[in-house]
């Protein structure tokens, strides 16, 4: 029995391997990961682990517990499928037979083709390599900074920054802060908050260099307007891309992301993909999407082991979603509407606030800050339901009163 094969020992790819033997897979489980070490959490990257720098916190699970579980831990580069004969060539010249093959490679950083893009000084935020070498090109209080990308990644990261001292500015090509991710609402809200942390902001013109000095490190960046910021550290936080090209080379379906259905297979049977790196259908908005989240990557392995031993059932999960700014947690539970019809904000205890987002007369998106009580009354309510204008309005507003009147 060659058993099962997991390419890419992140987030899913760890959760796959513990998960099938939770469900109580007894086959062979074997983890291929390019990354060294032990797999481990990314969220910490961008928030605690700046500060503290304390990588063992990261692991998902300590060493002890893969001999325990009966997991081997490949490290080591997938580069090739044979679909025919279920084999994985590894970079070592290894090939692993496998009777199922889940495809965990994550994504990558995006890296636009700027000018001085390549200068020392300009960093991504991936990987605990790119978090330490981070850390250790901070500079001290006062030195200039630049972000490229306000979204998640690039604000959590200024927020961190700042608290250090640093001038931060955050450049944004949009006219909004994570636009692609919350309503304009709690898009101004952040807004607010990050600059009275007194971070600049540069926001609707996008970045058409990196500035270099005479030795050829970064400087600073210039934007379409003319205007040249200041900085020898440049984070380039402009999203990622989907790592599909084993797939794709192997001829499976690709769109936006290695394209699974409902159960999470690939165009071929014999192969599942999860995570960042592929995209499914979604069965609440009815749409093939692609997200970026642990929630994704923990909840499609978790429905794959639960197939892979015998109780199949189509992908329902709630996506749900965290990020850390300062003092703000803000949490999204289900996805932002594709017609938005209204958005309301409603201003809570101790500072809170929710934004509630409507397609018609139905509640699909939640955003939360510092309200954690309603953010899982949110998600519990969204995913047993509809819940309606009318079932909200008579609890004036409050997600946990109605879950708790039932
Ligand atoms: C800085 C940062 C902060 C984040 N913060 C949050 C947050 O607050 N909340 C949240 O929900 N999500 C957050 N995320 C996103 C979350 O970490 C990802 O969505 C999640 O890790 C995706 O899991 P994955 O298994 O699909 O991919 P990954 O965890 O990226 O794992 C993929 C692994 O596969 C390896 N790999 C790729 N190709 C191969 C190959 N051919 N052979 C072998 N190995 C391969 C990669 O090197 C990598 O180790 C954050 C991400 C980052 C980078």
């Amino acid at each position: 029995m060659a058993g099962v094969v997991i390419v890419g020992g992140g987030q899913g790819g760890f959760q796959a391997a513990a998960s099938l033997r939770q469900e109580g897979y007894e086959g062979p489980v074997t983890l291929v990961g390019d990354e060294p070490g032990l797999p481990y959490q990314r969220p910490p990257l961008s928030k605690a682990y700046l500060k503290d720098g304390d990588a063992a916190r990261l692991a998902l699970r300590p060493q002890a517990f893969y001999a325990a579980s009966d997991i081997a831990l490949v490290h080591d580069r997938a580069t090739a499928l044979d679909r025919d004969a279920r084999k994985v060539a590894l970079a070592s010249g290894r090939v692993l037979p496998y009777d199922h093959l889940i495809l965990a490679p994550g994504a990558r950083n995006a890296r636009p083709p700027l000018p001085g893009i390549d200068a020392p000084g300009v960093l991504g935020l991936r990987t605990l390599a790119d978090a330490r070498a981070l850390r250790e090109a901070l500079p001290g209080p006062d030195a200039p900074i630049v972000v490229i990308g306000g979204g998640f990644i690039g604000l959590e990261f200024a927020a961190v920054a700042r608290a250090h001292g640093c001038a931060v500015t955050v450049v944004e090509a949009a006219p909004r802060l994570m636009s692609r991710a919350v309503s304009s609402e709690t898009s101004a809200r952040f807004r607010a908050k990050h600059e009275a942390l007194g971070v600049a902001l540069a926001l609707g013109v996008p970045v058409t260099e990196v500035l270099t000095d005479p030795a050829g490190r970064a400087r600073g960046v210039a934007l379409a307007d003319g205007t040249e910021i200041p900085g020898a550290l440049v984070l380039l936080a402009v999203g990622v891309r989907p790592n599909v090209e084993l797939a794709q080379a192997a001829g499976l379906d690709i769109a936006d992301g290695i394209a699974v259905d409902a159960h999470l297979l690939t165009s071929d049977p014999a192969i599942s993909a999860l995570g960042d790196a592929c995209s499914f259908p979604d069965p609440r908005t009815r749409q093939r999407v692609r997200l970026e989240s642990v929630q994704a990557a923990t909840d499609h392995a978790r429905a794959i082991a639960r197939r892979l031993t015998g109780r199949p059932a189509p992908y329902a999960a709630l996506p749900w979603f965290w990020s850390d700014q300062a003092d703000w947690k803000l949490q999204i539970a289900g996805l932002p509407p594709r017609e938005e019809t209204a958005t309301e904000l409603h201003d809570l205890p101790r500072g809170g606030f929710a934004v509630h987002r409507w397609e018609g007369d139905v509640l699909v998106c939640v955003e939360t800050v510092n309200a954690p009580a309603e953010h899982m009354a949110a998600r519990r309510l969204l995913a047993s339901g509809p819940v309606t204008r009318a079932a909200l309005a008579a609890q004036e507003g409050s997600l946990a009163r109605l879950a708790k009147a039932g």
